[in-house]
């Protein structure tokens, strides 16, 4: 595992961030119904490992409750100005508590060929099977 500080931004750059990640550990899509109207393409991390720099003020959310479940999951952050998704927060144990899940087209200074050739991984949430392909940092 090598961890290293990586940066991000919406379009508009109102909202910048930076994170602690392992690029080898991989990123995900998902199949549910919201992730798949957004092309969602995210990269989970522990909240200690998140900061958000700029653009607390500018940041809409939006929460969705998938049938059969008591409350929302996630809560989405976009930018209000420019509306790009830019992550999405929530809380499992399983990832320590507080995690983020950053939406890895924001990402401003990974290197592209690394990000090409680390795992891609798929969540069945469509089917709700999230448990068949969650990378869980150390
Ligand atoms: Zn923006």
């Amino acid at each position: 595992m090598t961890y290293r500080q990586f940066h991000g931004s919406c379009h508009c750059q109102a909202v910048r961030y930076a994170a602690r990640f392992d690029l080898a550990a991989g990123s995900n899509r998902c199949n549910c119904s919201l992730c798949s109207k957004a092309r969602a393409w995210f990269l989970f991390v522990r909240g200690d490992a998140f900061e958000l720099l700029t653009g607390d003020d500018v940041l809409s959310r939006y929460e969705w409750v998938p049938a059969g479940r008591a409350q929302a999951g996630l809560t989405y952050r976009f930018c209000s100005r420019c509306g790009v998704r830019v992550f999405a927060t929530g809380e499992l144990a399983q990832l320590g508590g507080r995690f983020y899940a950053l939406h890895v087209p924001t990402l401003d200074d990974v290197d592209r060929d690394e990000l090409a050739n680390a795992p891609l991984n798929f969540i069945d949430n469509a089917h709700d099977r999230p448990d068949l392909a969650l990378p869980i940092p150390d």
